[in-house]
């Protein structure tokens, strides 16, 4: 007898027509025409059942404030942050808590069961900590959220920082973060890396800084990350967030800095919708993507994951907590877009996300946690294509979240009455 059992599935890794059997919050068993009854039983029809998606790079503090106090006129970065600085003093732990559920039952509904987020540590009195250590334990039963201490202001540049990022990682902030551009120099920069690596060897914590988020091609700090990391001992426990000055960067010095992350078994984490809109925009024409190197940092077996940084927020007016919309920039901006590139795009909102998070139990093998994601698509193509809607989202074997599929009914003499438009890819095209 199983809890869930879920028939005829499709999974990302090309496996078809299984069943996938739930027990006591784990998968049980994966395999065609499993026997046995069951409690509840979804009857997939030949469509994708996904790991649930991961989000490496969230910003919950300022989610859905987008027009508080006021709207990002330039669309830059700079601005953002200012913007943020008038909005932050305002700030009341219950008015932050409120706007993070709120994006989480979105999340939810999305098929995202897995967040990390950086939370800001640049005022002193740390209510955006106090908030998201709350919504961290509210959320837990549906989501797994990780929290990156982030002096947003500056580690060196905001006086304050330094104490009031040792007091979010002494109240049970998970990640060392850091945003080493915008310190007041490079060499600033560099210093704050260097301090904030050992904080982490100390401690015993994952790093994932805001690093090089500029269009300068002499930004070092990735350089600089990768050097810390191997000294410190920390190889595949550091994640360098956006990355956007490689972009830019001279190929030679590119040919020598890959390999070096390669080394320190770096993960990157690109943001694509964020990347595309705050990027090159002192650029007259050509305007620069402003997104790092997906490919040729993948080609190098460094780990991508994607993230979506900010919905509706004083940096992003758009987003809607789907990671298969940030995929699918990415696959337009990296020019990802053959079947294999598709492939991975997908697996770095996924399985990439997972790993770069140091998630345990992740994925569609027995034994690992029953969190689930039911597609109106049939592959991973298809789910990035249509950015497919979320039939079922399963969380340790329950259905948390329903979606009716997207059918439209036509009135046209002599075409088809519905049109469902997971039924449109030539089935060649996976
Ligand atoms: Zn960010």
């Amino acid at each position: 007898m199983f809890d869930l059992l879920i028939r005829n599935a499709n999974l990302p890794d090309g496996r078809e027509g299984v069943d996938i059997a739930v027990k006591d919050g784990r998968i049980a068993a994966i395999e065609r025409a499993i026997e046995g009854q069951a409690g509840e039983i979804i009857e997939a029809g030949g469509r994708l059942v996904s790991p649930p998606f991961v989000d490496p790079h969230f910003h919950m503090d300022a989610t859905l404030s987008l027009g508080l106090p006021r709207m990002n006129v330039s669309g830059t970065l700079l601005e953002g942050i200012d913007l943020w600085g008038e909005l932050r003093p305002t700030l009341t732990r219950e008015a932050v808590v409120e706007r993070a559920l709120k994006y989480c039952d979105l999340a939810v509904s999305q098929g995202l069961l897995a967040i990390r987020s950086h939370v800001d540590v640049s005022d002193p009195g740390l209510v955006t900590v106090e908030a998201l250590l709350e919504v961290r334990e509210k959320v837990a039963p549906t989501i797994d959220l990780q929290l990156v201490a982030f002096p947003q202001d500056g580690y060196y540049r905001c006086p304050a920082a330094v104490d009031a990022l040792n007091r979010a990682l002494d109240m049970g902030v998970d990640v060392v973060g850091g945003i080493p551009h915008f310190e007041r120099t490079m060499e600033d920069g560099r210093r704050s890396v260097e301090a904030l690596c050992r904080i982490a060897a100390e401690r015993g914590l994952m790093v994932d800084m805001h690093c090089d988020e500029s269009d300068d091609p002499m930004s070092r700090h990735v350089e600089t990350l990768a050097a810390e990391t191997l000294r410190h001992g920390l190889q595949g426990r550091v994640s360098g967030s956006h990355l956007t000055s490689m972009h830019s960067m001279d190929n030679y010095y590119v040919s020598k800095l890959i390999p070096l992350m390669t080394e320190a078994r770096l993960n990157a984490i690109p943001n694509p919708l964020i990347n595309i809109v705050i990027q090159g925009r002192h650029d007259t024409y050509p305007k620069r993507r402003g997104m790092t190197r997906v490919r040729e940092l993948m080609d190098a077996g460094i780990n991508v994951a994607f993230g979506h940084d900010c919905v509706m927020d004083p940096w992003y007016s758009m987003g809607s907590g789907d990671m298969l919309e940030v995929a699918h920039m990415a696959v337009h901006v990296a020019q990802m877009t053959s079947i294999a590139d598709r492939k991975r795009i997908f697996d770095a909102i996924t399985v990439n996300s997972a790993r770069a998070l140091g998630l345990e139990g992740y994925g569609l093998e027995v034994g690992c946690n029953a969190d689930m994601v039911l597609l109106q698509a049939r592959d991973p193509l298809e789910a990035l294509r249509l950015k497919a809607t979320r039939l079922a989202v399963i969380r340790r074997g329950r259905i948390i979240a329903r979606t009716q599929p997207r059918i439209a009914e036509l009135d046209i003499e002599g075409r088809p009455q519905t049109v469902d438009p997971a039924d449109y890819a030539p089935i060649a095209a996976s």
